[in-house]
Parts: structure tokens; sequence; C-alpha cells
């Protein structure tokens, strides 16, 4: 019987990440592109291992809601978080920080993100392996 969310997701995966601002294979489903009254937008993301996104800020910030796998977050300067399910992130307006997937784990999170006149993210250069690295 599998237990996984990776076996049994709870929701379908999506499409591929752009490879312009993340590292690996990671999927998004964009569950609620944005609400209606645009305020915010919600996806599940599911990255293979080693896979991550870019450093990043969110203008008006970012919570992640943890579903499976094994993953970090960091933000810059910081140590990383290790990260498993049931976990939360509250990721404050414009403070720069990476999430994604342990080398050897997949890694699912929910993220709702808060959407503003400049949009809901500001992607700035690739999480390098010598980062990666020195988790
Ligand atoms: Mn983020």
């Amino acid at each position: 019987m599998n237990t996984s969310e990776k076996d049994n997701p709870i929701f379908p995966q999506g499409e591929r990440t752009p490879a312009d601002y993340f590292i690996g294979t990671a999927r998004l489903n964009l569950l609620v592109p944005l609400d209606e009254t645009g305020s915010y937008a919600v996806g599940n993301v599911v990255f293979e291992p080693a896979s991550r996104t870019n450093w990043h800020t969110h203008p008006a910030g970012q919570i992640l809601l943890v579903t499976d796998g094994k993953g970090h977050y960091q933000e810059k300067g910081q140590p990383a978080r290790h990260l498993s399910k049931g976990d939360v992130v509250v990721i404050p307006s414009l403070v720069e920080h990476w999430h994604g997937a342990a080398r050897d784990n997949s890694f699912t999170h929910i993220a709702i993100t808060n959407n503003t006149a400049e949009g809901t993210v500001k992607w700035l250069d690739p999480v390098t392996d010598e980062e990666y690295n020195n988790l």
C-alpha cells in the first residue's frame, strides 16, 4: 500500500516550471491563478530531488505549507531550514530566499503568494551547486 504523497498525491502534477528560474525539475499546478480580488495566488509545487528555485523575493510575502518529502528553505545569509510534511514557512516581504528539495528526496509544498501591482515574485540568480552543497 502506498502511503506516500509521491505515489498518491493530493493534487495532480502540473506543468514544468521555467528553466530560467529553477534548477532541475519542478512542476507547478496553479490551483488558484489569482483569487477574484487579485490578492493572492495558490499553487502546488512538486520538486524532484535536488531541484530548487532561484533566489527570489516576493513583494508582499509568501506562505509555504509542506505536504510531503524533504526540502529546504533558506534566507540569504542565514542557515537553511530543513523541512518536512506539516511544516509551515512564513516568508516576509522582500526577503531574498529560495526553496527546494533535499538532495535525495522529492519535496512538495503548497505556496500561497500575495499579489501586488509589481506581481507576486521577483526572480534573481540561481542557487549555485556550491551554495546548495554547503547546506
Ligand atoms: Mn518563495
